[in-house]
């Protein structure tokens, strides 16, 4: 099954980076990522695939980073990714229990790590919305996070 070509939040995908990434962040991965690949800064030996390869890399990371570096963009784009990641029927590649997930008090944020090394996120105030489903920031696997829905309005989790 081939996701890449309209993953969710895949702008940041491209730029390797959480969707609770700050501006900065959006920033400077942006500048890492485009001097990497610009077509200027390839050795002068890589075949002509390789090149092509390598700009098409870099047209994906200024797309990438015009998206997010405008706030009010981002903001659409993520709306628009999370209604998609709830209606849409993606296969959930794994169940996990909110306790089992890492929380992060001062971003009230609950992460666990992905089998590829990257991470899911899930905020307090997508659970509190109802919302059980997030991406891997780096593939494109989706696991449903398991919580009691009434247990968590009341006075958060545990
Ligand atoms: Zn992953």
């Amino acid at each position: 099954m081939d996701r890449e070509e309209d993953g969710l939040f895949q702008a940041y995908s491209i730029l390797c980076l959480p969707v609770n990434a700050s501006n900065s962040d959006v920033k400077q991965k942006y500048k890492e990522l485009a001097l990497k690949y610009h077509p200027d800064k390839l050795p002068p030996d890589v075949s002509d695939e390789e090149r092509k390869q390598a700009l098409s890399t870099f047209v994906s990371i200024e797309e990438a980073y015009h998206l997010l570096s405008d706030p009010a963009a981002r903001d659409q784009y993520n709306t628009v990714n999370k209604a998609k990641l709830l209606t849409q029927d993606y296969p959930i590649s794994e169940e996990i229990d909110l306790s089992d997930m890492l929380y992060d008090e001062s971003e009230g944020v609950y992460t666990t790590t992905c089998r590829c090394g990257g991470q899911y996120t899930i905020t307090e105030d997508d659970l509190t919305s109802g919302i059980d489903l997030t991406c891997c920031d780096v593939c494109s696997l989706t696991i449903r996070v398991l919580y009691q829905h009434n247990q968590y309005s009341d006075n958060g989790v545990t």
